[in-house]
């Protein structure tokens, strides 16, 4: 809707259809958890813009319930299917655009589809798990993945009084964390009350008249009323493979810089496109809104005729369990020696604020840098209120392409209410320079 958006403010002349299979458009699925958690009870408050706005501000004909099952791009047409009616038939198209997102990766294991077990992607998935919650009343939630989705789910079963245990398959929460920093997060995760298995795969769901009843690991059998699957999103390209589009590696659609995919005419964006990665220069698949965002307003730019480029991401991402703050940027200690760095690394402890400040809080930072260069290459904060958004500071310094000691050089803010007068991510990157 980005896309459509901005194409149409771009060029009044363009004729915009969007089709979209679930019954909203714009809406936010960053959301869903706190929706689950009761924090934000409207559903509707999580909806940016309905298909009527769209028709009234832009003159956007967005079509809601209506899927489009392939497409053709040497006659430039999309096959589409109306749920309403059953209908299906083709649309003409002179530029197209793919963002059909990404979707939860469901591991194959029996009783999967059983009722009482979730998978969480677009807003209508998020209301049927809260009515669940609301109606239902589960007493146990079993949670499968550690991830963002995860963590951020157990909040709020946690919060919503129902008894949590979350299977990881990893040995830590976080796969994208280093075992440090997640140490940290699985300690106020089990502090809370949350139970951890780590280490621990799921084998098969245990179901009792067509319902979920017990999640089975090769170690144990937990009962449970509810199931909910965070183990990772996979893009949603069949469609685009099926009418040979190409795809890379990780199965999304293969784009330039101005979101071109390798087919005239067609163009791709958001979770179920790549992305390039500025500090491992390579192509990856990110499924992140702040991501897709962007690629929209650059798809929908080039479309109607202008010139726009993304020019890439460094891997920034930011949750929450409770009042603890999780960020990073850039590469992890594991994952830049996986890639052949040889690093600097410190990991610090300090606080948010000055420590004699009321509500100054702990923070954890770790910041990594090439031992050869001192360039930079990625960080990872956990903390207390006012820890998480510290990480920009490291996604700006990526960005530029900083050094360990211009991130030591830059003038940050500082006051009591705010910060050490060091502020804790120089304080990290002075202590990693000296291994460089
Ligand atoms: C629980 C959860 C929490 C999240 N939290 C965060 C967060 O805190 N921060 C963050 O940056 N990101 C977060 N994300 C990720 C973020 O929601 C996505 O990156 C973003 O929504 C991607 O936008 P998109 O338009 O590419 O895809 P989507 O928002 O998935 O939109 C794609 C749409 O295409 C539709 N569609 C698919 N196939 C077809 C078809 N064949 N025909 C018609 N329509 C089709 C789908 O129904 C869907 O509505 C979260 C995601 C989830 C699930």
């Amino acid at each position: 809707m980005s896309a459509a958006g901005k194409a149409r403010r771009m060029n009044r002349d363009l004729d915009v259809l969007v089709f979209e299979r679930s019954p909203h458009t714009s809406y936010s699925a960053c959301g869903i958890p706190y929706h689950v958690a009761g924090y934000v009870d409207d559903p509707r408050d999580m909806q940016v813009r309905t298909p009527e706005s769209f028709r009234e501000r832009y003159g956007i004909d967005a079509r809601v319930a209506h899927e489009v099952v392939s497409i053709d791009v040497h006659d430039r047409r999309v096959s589409v299917k109306r749920f309403e009616s059953g209908k299906t038939w083709t649309e003409p198209w002179d530029q197209l655009l793919v963002a059909t997102g990404a979707g939860p990766v469901v591991p194959d294991v029996p009783g999967a589809d059983a009722a009482g077990v979730h998978a969480i992607s677009t807003l209508q998935s998020g209301i049927v798990l809260r009515r669940a919650v609301d109606e239902e009343r589960p007493r146990r939630a079993v949670l499968v993945g550690a991830g963002y989705v995860g963590l951020e789910m157990a909040e709020a079963m946690l919060e919503r009084g129902i008894d949590t245990t979350v299977v990881e398959m990893n040995d830590q929460v976080m796969a994208t964390l280093d075992a440090g920093m997640a140490g940290r997060v699985e300690e106020a995760m089990r502090e809370a009350g949350a139970t951890l298995h780590l280490g621990e795969a799921v084998e098969g769901i245990e179901v009792e008249g067509g319902k979920a009843r017990a999640v089975r690991t090769a170690d144990r059998t937990l009962d449970a009323d509810l199931v909910v699957f965070g183990v990772g999103m996979r893009p949603r390209t069949a469609i685009a493979r099926d009418a040979d589009i190409p795809l890379g590696d990780r199965g999304a659609v293969r784009v330039d810089e101005r979101l071109r995919s390798r087919v005239d005419g067609v163009w791709a964006a958001g979770d179920c496109a790549e992305s390039y990665n500025l500090v491992t220069r390579r192509y990856e698949n990110v499924a992140l809104a702040t991501v897709a965002n962007k690629h929209g307003v650059v798809a929908g730019t080039n479309i109607a005729g202008g010139y726009a480029r993304f020019p890439g991401v460094v891997g920034t991402a930011i949750t929450r369990f409770r009042d603890l703050e999780i960020a990073r940027t850039g590469l992890g200690e594991a994952a830049a020696r996986a890639l052949g760095y040889e690093v600097a690394v410190a990991t610090i402890e300090s606080t948010t604020r000055l420590d004699y400040y009321p509500g100054a809080e702990a923070i954890a930072v770790e910041v990594v840098g090439e031992r050869s260069t001192g360039r930079l290459l990625g960080g990872q904060i956990v903390g207390g209120a006012g820890a998480g958004k510290r990480i920009d500071v490291l996604a700006a310094a990526l960005h530029a392409g900083a050094t360990l000691a211009d991130v030591v050089d830059m003038d940050l803010a500082y006051a009591p209410p705010f910060s050490p007068v060091w502020d804790p991510v120089q304080i990290a990157s002075r202590v990693a320079l000296k291994d460089v």
